[in-house]
């Protein structure tokens, strides 16, 4: 029995023993496609000779100094590239240790922002609903995911709370699209206003949704939208890409392809491909200025930021992606793959919307298409599916929908950008077996 405390207290997961490319393999010597990268993270694959070369040498030269201390080459360098390949005036990184780390240290800097420039009483943020801004508690508190925060209130931060875009839940038959990302951003600018925009420190949100809803972009139009009313309310526009980000969408950060430049960015998981834990908070100018200008210190920190070894990693992740022209394979592969999915699970019955960008790909799943009403979540139709994946050698990434119906059950995949066009057709292929067996099951 494991003394792990693991995510069930009720199982404990095949033992995971060895990795390759797209693969990894278990210690009963199973196989199976990695069509998640885990939880969107192996974006290289496993085990890239580059990357561990990467690794081998920072660890024979140095593994680990101290901020207090010290800084590195390899760590400049990593800021260096992140910032030169950051459109707009993102000058500036700060490297943690994951995603949850970097809201936090997001939501800090940003507060800290309207300290030094003398506005002290903006003290909250507005976010979304079905929103996952991480496990911490500052994160919790922005996230707009209920069943993860039900049982942590009261939450740390006051946050504004405003819906989510999901054109394919919310969108109304008679409504455009034009007409319905509209609606939100009104909806956006009165809860601003209710709010008292002097209160308010700026809004935050996942670029593409990854895990509450599984790949849910962004309506035309409407992240321009966000940027204006940040703008007009002088409220600082922080984009949660932790998951979206770092090419998994086609362009290194997601909101690149909506045209708008935030003032904060929090990446982590893509960033450094799972070889290391990193995450990492891009500031634009006027945030780093105002802290040099003020007290010339930003009152945070951690015993691992800047490590030099996970940014040893995620420099080596980022230049094979920049060497190897990869952002063009996750044009490439993801055109397939949502073509595939669109054209191989689109007719099933149970198969409500397939959606994303690039390799960041989400199949939500119904129990009546026209009305979209979901699965009952007591059947834990995902649960199912998942372990028939991996009984079939695939790991997806599936999620449960909402007791209250908001969002159905839905299917994350997020293969490594050196994916190959056969193992895309096996996934939608495997994919579409299990929806139609799981889903037969159940079905009324
Ligand atoms: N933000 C987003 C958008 C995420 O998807 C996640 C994780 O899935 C996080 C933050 C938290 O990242 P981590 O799990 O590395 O703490």
């Amino acid at each position: 029995m494991s003394q792990i405390i693991h995510r069930s207290l009720h199982s404990t997961p095949p033992v995971a023993v060895s990795a390759q490319g797209a693969y990894i393999t278990d210690a009963a010597g199973k196989r199976y496609l990695d069509a998640c990268g885990g939880a969107a993270v192996s974006c290289l694959g496993h085990a890239h000779p580059d990357v561990l070369a990467a690794m081998h040498r920072q660890i024979d030269q140095l593994a680990y100094a101290h901020t207090g201390f010290f800084t590195s080459d390899t760590v400049e360098q990593l800021a260096a590239q992140l910032t030169r390949t950051a459109p707009g005036d993102l000058n500036y990184a700060y490297f943690v240790s994951g995603g949850s780390e970097a809201v936090e240290t997001a939501l800090k800097l940003a507060r800290q922002y309207f300290v030094e420039i003398g506005q002290p009483q903006r003290t909250r943020f507005v976010a979304r609903a079905q929103s996952y801004h991480g496990n911490t508690l500052g994160a919790l508190a922005v996230g707009g995911n209920e069943w993860r925060r039900r049982q942590f209130a009261p939450l740390l931060i006051d946050v504004v709370r405003v819906s989510a875009c999901n054109a394919y839940r919310d969108r109304r038959a008679d409504e455009s699209e034009q007409a319905y990302t509209q609606r939100l951003l009104n909806e956006l600018e009165q809860a601003i206003l209710e709010a008292g925009p002097e209160t308010l420190i700026g809004f935050c949100a996942e670029t593409v949704v990854g895990a509450t809803t599984g790949a849910t972009p962004p309506t035309p139009g409407y992240l321009q939208g966000v940027r204006r009313l940040c703008d007009k309310y002088g409220m600082l526009y922080i984009a949660d890409e932790v998951m979206c980000g770092m090419g998994r969408t086609g362009t290194l950060h997601a909101f690149e392809q909506d045209d708008v430049v935030p003032d904060i960015v929090t990446i982590a998981k893509g960033l450094g491909g799972g070889y290391q834990p990193i995450g990492a908070v891009l500031a634009s100018e006027k945030i780093v200025a105002a802290l040099q200008a003020g007290s010339g210190l930003f009152q945070h920190g951690h015993t691992y930021i800047c490590h030099p070894t996970a940014a040893a990693a995620a420099l080596a992740v980022q230049q094979v992606i920049e060497r190897d022209n990869l952002l063009e394979a996750v044009k490439t592969q993801g055109a397939r793959l949502h073509q595939q999915l669109r054209e191989v699970l689109g007719e099933l019955p149970h198969v409500g919307d397939t959606r994303g960008r690039g390799l960041f790909a989400g199949v939500e799943l119904v129990e009546d298409k026209a009305s979209k009403r979901p699965f009952d979540p007591a059947f834990k139709l995902h649960a199912q599916i998942k372990a028939n994946c991996m009984a079939r050698g695939l790991m997806v990434y599936p999620m449960g929908g909402t007791l209250d119906g908001q969002y159905g059950d839905h299917i994350l995949i997020a293969p490594p950008f050196i994916v190959t066009a056969s193992q895309i057709d096996f996934v939608v292929d495997t994919l579409r077996q299990v929806i139609v067996e799981e889903t037969g099951k159940l079905a009324r």
